[in-house]
């Protein structure tokens, strides 16, 4: 269901957000929901499992759609869809991103943001806005091997604040980790567990070959799902729910 009203609404210009794909209709994307997905250029992590190369990489950045041309089309479905769900790249790159969120909230859409967690003062600023409905976080694993895991220097002490942010909101929000077997050993899923605890719901995701954003990963694999299940019991000690996708 859509809300019969937005929270907040942006009156001045931004800078338009580079967004390079629309999923017209998605069903899993937003949980419970019907939901349309944008996904944003650009990155500021490399994680060599990435799906999204042609969204992270500069060299392979596909075309961008206007903003307008995205927005127009979000209103051709209102009443047909529930919400959309903001995705990337890391949208909150962006400095058009509040804006952004603020326009698609007040044509009545919930809105899902999917961020790796990087730029809590902008996550803050949406929260204060009331422009999220929810947000999902990637969690790459323990702090000591974010570098490692993202491929880039990352600041932790953002990663830490912006968890901290989510904890502290009302709004419905999970974490989720994408699982390489030689990346994270079992003993990691505890330190995460301390990372996030209390939090309502944590999503293990299977990590996929394929298209690959480093192509040695294209070999990897992943736990077996007897393993995932032992993995979801451990983060079951810290969180409400688990789920493995
Ligand atoms: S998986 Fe990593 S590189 Fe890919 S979009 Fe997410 S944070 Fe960026």
């Amino acid at each position: 269901m859509t809300r019969q009203s937005g929270k907040s609404q942006s009156t001045h210009v931004s800078p338009s957000v580079p967004i390079g794909g629309v999923q017209k209709v998605s069903l899993v994307d937003y949980p419970g929901h019907v939901a349309a997905a944008l996904f944003t250029i650009g990155c500021n992590m490399r994680c060599g499992y990435c799906h999204n190369p042609e969204l992270v990489l500069p060299d392979r950045y596909i075309d961008m759609i206007p903003e307008e041309d995205i927005l127009l089309f979000l209103e051709s479905r209102v009443g047909r869809l529930d919400g959309v769900v903001i995705s990337g790249g890391e949208p909150t790159m962006h400095a058009g991103l509040p804006a952004l969120a603020a326009r698609i909230n007040a044509m009545g859409y919930l809105v899902k943001l999917d961020s790796n967690g990087t730029n809590p003062d902008m996550i803050a600023q949406m929260l204060d806005e009331g422009t999220l409905d929810f947000i999902a976080m990637d969690i790459k694993g323990p702090l000591e091997k974010y570098q490692e895991i993202a491929a880039y220097p990352v600041d932790t002490t953002a990663v830490v604040r912006t968890i901290q942010l989510l904890r502290a909101s009302t709004i419905l929000y999970e974490f989720r980790t994408t699982v390489v077997g030689s990346q994270l050993a079992f003993d990691d899923f505890a330190s995460i567990g301390e990372l996030i605890k209390g939090a309502p719901r944590f999503a293990l995701q299977r990590f996929r070959s394929g298209k690959t954003l480093h192509p040695a990963f294209r070999h990897e694999t992943t736990y077996s799902d007897m393993e995932f299940e032992a993995i979801k019991k451990v983060l079951e000690e810290y969180v409400d729910e688990c789920v493995i996708h």
